[in-house]
């Protein structure tokens, strides 16, 4: 972590830091995890003789995996918000919403999506943990208002949450960081002309849904704060990482989040059905820990992370206990 420790040490960057720091809220410990079982609920349609890859699977496995390294008995068990829709509605259309609300059970099991993330929102900015990490689905960051699934997302979790952190817990300027193999386009249009919050995505802009231009850099005041990375089909760790140290330092330092949101989607790791990258474990590792450093900088630790996509179903599992193995140390 060279590069993060160069970054550091410029005096200035460090001094704003600390000025951005709220001073209404103390120093929590321990990381939050939001698990729900209906999440295993929701079923996409099959096409003929196929599995659907955002499949139950999935969450299944992940929990496995976090039992085996006992990660469960080290995390704090997070509730799910109690009523997610007025954030919802705040979000999407109303045309949207009803016509998600429609669809027999994935409807309510995307509303459970949303209070898992306005959970983790609330028991971190209210200082109950320091981080979170939600093992959540249906994902979100396809989620527009085309009244219907997108991408496998029906609504934009990530947004939804950090609007929710501004509106209801008072954050001024929250960071999204987005490292699904897939373009969180959802995310970018919601915030494209907002000043109040910086989003950041490395993906593959020819892979679905074929937006992501990196000279799409946000609009009127939110010029400059769209930030679009296209990486190669068998990124390795290396030009990921590079990326990070390149695009997403200095614009945080600029920026100055007071709260970090990142949709967490593990199928930039390697041996994904659907992306092509090849992101070991340590490369998760590694970016979990850059973004809590930026969080240690810049919002009191705070942080809160969604899983997205991910359908290798060993890999996203591995990858996503070393991602929350990061949010504990
Ligand atoms: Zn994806």
């Amino acid at each position: 972590m060279t590069t993060r420790r160069q970054f550091v040490s410029d005096a200035s960057m460090g001094l704003l830091g600390l000025a951005a720091l709220p001073a209404f809220v103390g120093r929590a410990d321990g990381t939050g995890l939001v698990y729900d079982p209906r999440y295993l609920d929701h079923v996409l349609p099959l096409r003929q003789g196929e599995v659907h890859p955002e499949r139950p699977l999935r969450l299944v496995r992940m929990m496995e995996v976090f039992a085996e390294r006992g990660l469960d008995q080290e995390v704090v068990d997070l509730a799910l918000a109690a009523d997610p829709m007025s954030a919802i509605r705040a979000h999407h259309t109303s045309e949207h919403v009803e016509s998600v609300r429609g669809i027999e059970v994935s409807g309510r099991v995307a509303e459970l999506a949303v209070a898992g993330a306005l959970g983790a929102v609330d028991a971190v900015a209210e200082g109950r943990v320091r981080n979170a990490f939600c093992a959540s689905r249906p994902p979100g960051h396809h989620a527009n208002n085309t009244g219907r699934e997108e991408g496998f997302c029906f609504y934009s979790n990530a947004a939804v949450a950090a609007r929710h952190a501004q509106t209801v817990h008072g954050f001024q300027r929250v960071l999204i960081i987005d490292w699904d193999y897939h373009h969180g386009n959802a995310t970018q249009n919601a915030f494209y002309d907002d000043p109040s919050v910086l989003f950041f995505s490395t993906h593959d802009w020819q892979a679905y849904p074929g937006t992501g231009d990196p000279s799409l850099t946000g609009e009127g005041d939110g010029t400059g704060l769209n930030i679009n990375v296209h990486l190669d089909c068998g990124t390795r760790d290396v030009q990921m990482l590079r990326a990070w140290d390149s695009k997403l330092l200095s614009a945080a330092a600029a920026f100055r989040p007071d709260f970090i949101i990142v949709s967490a989607g593990f199928d930039s790791r390697q041996d994904d059905l659907l992306g092509c990258f090849d992101l070991t474990d340590d490369a998760f590792r590694r970016m979990t820990r850059t973004a809590m450093d930026l969080a240690e900088d810049y919002t009191g630790g705070r942080l809160v992370s969604l899983l997205e996509g991910g359908y290798n179903v060993e890999g996203n599992a591995l990858a996503a206990a070393a991602h929350l193995e990061t949010l504990l140390s």
